[in-house]
């Protein structure tokens, strides 16, 4: 069976269970949202860097946007886009990484925003020179006073990092979209459980994931059909009666396919 490569995690799953680690070290990508105690800010593993809301940053990163404010439920998409955009604000002073956390180990190599010219900074010159950081923030770094702009961390599992690591910021635009897919998983599972078909505990009686799997395929096929039933306004029995049945389900080859099975075989050459 195929490993699943992306996991998108509520809070209860990051914050009550031994979270991270083995999700990191398997190479599965990880979109999560916080529970409030894990949503702080504390020193970094390098003077001039800090954690905030689980995630690396330089020390530059204003004071004004170390804390906001969580989503809520019944937001309009108005309010979540302005929310959104004061997460985005954040963006340029955080580390990035290199490259996903190593498969095996987890470990994970991450640079400051001024190496990658996300921030201009006095104290990296080259981060100044750059055209392509001509539109970047620039930080309120003094020269000669060290920050966490230009450093390079390797961070270690051991060390705690992979319970809240993202490669997206939290609360962002783009964390929002990557983790908000969770809303259409959650849906699929009150299709499965309780609105379409009643799936529990004993509703499968084979063993084995292969089986297990095999049999959770004709369930979802079915569901789709009862979805598809109820979108139409039809009824399951009115589906057999294969004439009436609405262009939809009408299974056409492609039209090159077609052609290609109507002409008649070629004798082959040589
Ligand atoms: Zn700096």
């Amino acid at each position: 069976m195929r490993r699943p490569a992306t996991v998108l995690a509520d809070r209860g799953y990051t914050y009550l269970t031994p979270w991270g680690p083995s999700i990191i070290g398997q190479g599965i990508e990880q979109y999560l949202d916080l529970h409030p105690v894990q949503r702080k800010t504390g020193p970094g593993p390098r003077p001039g860097t800090i954690w905030v809301d689980g995630q690396l940053y330089s020390d530059a990163l204003p004071e004004r946007m170390w804390e906001l404010p969580g989503y809520r439920m019944g937001m309009t998409s108005d309010e979540r886009a302005e929310l959104a955009a004061r997460y985005d604000e954040r963006e340029p002073y955080r580390f990035t990484d290199y490259g996903a956390p190593e498969p095996g180990t987890g470990k994970v190599r991450l640079r400051g925003p001024a190496v990658t010219g996300r921030v201009r900074c006095d104290n990296t010159p080259s981060s100044k020179r750059l055209k392509r950081t001509a539109s970047r923030p620039t930080t309120s770094c003094r020269p000669g006073r060290p920050c966490g702009c230009s450093v390079t961390v390797v961070l270690d599992p051991e060390d705690g990092y992979a319970r809240t690591f993202q490669r997206v910021g939290f609360g962002t635009t783009a964390w929002q979209a990557a983790y908000w897919r969770r809303s259409a998983v959650e849906s699929t599972n009150a299709e499965l459980r309780v609105n379409r078909t009643n799936l529990t505990k004993w509703s499968i009686r084979v063993r084995g994931r292969a089986r297990v799997g095999l049999m959770l395929g004709f369930l979802l096929g079915a569901m789709n059909v009862l979805m598809a039933c109820d979108w139409l306004g039809t009824d399951w029995a009115d589906l057999e009666a294969a004439d009436e049945l609405p262009p939809k389900f009408v299974r056409r080859p492609p039209r090159k396919a077609a052609q290609h099975r109507l002409r008649p075989a070629e004798p082959r050459a040589g």
